[in-house]
């Protein structure tokens, strides 16, 4: 059974508690690594000035403590594999919503209609808790 590691440990451990909860059970299942949970003002400018977040800090939900955003690939990473994104990011929004009820927003359907080839702007790793932003 897939373990997470150190650094994995560490960045969900701080998000959400339902977050928390759901990625314990999806590393059951699948290798996957935690990226990144939180996000200090620091990191979020930097993404920000880069191109990677169309969000400026502190309006991102990886802005928030505890996070209500998490990024989590299925190990090893490869970026270029869109399919692979997208059949993990099926699994967890399955595993989320059958054994939590919780409904996960995916970076790669951030409209969340089932459809992929709609999506703008792909962020494979994100996945967000939908309700109770703030
Ligand atoms: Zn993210």
């Amino acid at each position: 059974m897939p373990r997470f590691g150190t650094r994995s440990k560490r960045n969900l451990a701080t998000c959400d508690k339902r977050l928390q909860r759901i990625f314990n059970e999806v590393i059951k299942h699948v290798d996957c690594s935690v990226i990144e949970g939180h996000r200090d003002q620091q990191r979020q400018d930097k993404l920000y000035d880069e191109g990677k977040t169309k969000l400026k800090y502190p309006n991102g939900r990886h802005n928030l403590s505890p996070s209500l955003a998490i990024d989590v690939v299925p190990y090893p990473i490869d970026w270029k594999d869109r399919e692979r994104m997208t059949l993990f990011a099926g699994f967890v929004k399955g595993l989320a919503k059958g054994m939590y009820n919780i409904d996960l927003r995916w970076g790669g359907d951030w409209d969340s209609d089932f459809h992929v080839q709609d999506n703008r702007f792909d962020d494979f790793p994100h996945f967000e808790i939908k309700e109770n932003k703030w």
